[in-house]
């Protein structure tokens, strides 16, 4: 296995996901994935799950308990409810990347600021979900890359600007075969994505062809 190196293939394929849009991709063991915040302070929201049965998928307690830390960022790993690798962080020039907020839905949304928005990364997921054969009772707790939510020590939990600048970017690493799922965050209503959602650039590389499949 090449682990941890950088040494990309040309993208394979690149797209970019306008403010509020939501796309999904199978990798194999290898594929590298980066996510491009292409002006800075927006939010992706993340989800990962196995591209083979039995299913398996992104738990984010395990992944805090096994990096030790409530950050994702570079040399960290993303485990599934397994405790299977699921990613690798190969590199990040933000440094910052959320594990406690969850995603914006149309209930939370009215609760907390009392407006009736037509798009969610929740709904966003849902529809994505749906074309992997997957229903709403799979959304799990999530990764949001790019999004900064600080703590204190009395516990107290808030949504502040992230540091991310326009071009940061992150790139991760399928530990194995893997459906990837994201939305790019329409909040407009706090700062996750700097009160304006900007589009972001996905770009995915092939492992190199010689790689010999990974054993289960
Ligand atoms: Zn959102």
């Amino acid at each position: 296995m090449k682990g941890g190196d950088l040494t990309l293939q040309e993208p394979a394929y690149r797209e970019i996901i306008e403010p509020g849009g939501r796309w999904s991709m199978r990798l194999e063991t290898g594929d590298q994935l980066r996510i491009v915040d292409l002006e800075g302070q927006q939010a992706v929201d993340f989800l990962c799950y196995s591209g083979e049965l039995p299913l398996d998928r992104l738990n984010v307690p395990n992944t805090v308990k096994l990096n030790r830390s409530l950050y994702v960022t570079k040399g960290t790993t993303i485990y599934s409810d397994r405790a299977r690798k699921m990613f690798s962080v190969l590199d990040d020039t933000c440094g910052f990347h959320d594990t406690l907020a969850g995603c914006c839905s149309h209930e939370m949304d009215f609760l907390r600021y009392g407006v009736h928005n037509k798009l969610s990364c929740r709904s966003n997921f849902a529809q994505e979900l749906a074309k992997w054969s997957l229903g709403p009772s799979e959304i799990v707790s999530n990764i949001n890359f790019f999004m900064r939510v600080t703590f204190g020590q009395q516990g107290e939990v808030e949504i502040a600007p992230s540091p991310s600048k326009a071009g940061d970017y992150v790139v991760l690493r399928a530990e194995m075969p893997v459906i990837a799922v994201l939305s790019n965050c329409p909040q407009q209503n706090n700062p996750s994505s700097g009160f304006r959602p900007t589009p972001v650039e996905v770009t995915v590389s092939r492992a190199p062809s010689d790689n010999p499949p990974q054993a289960k």
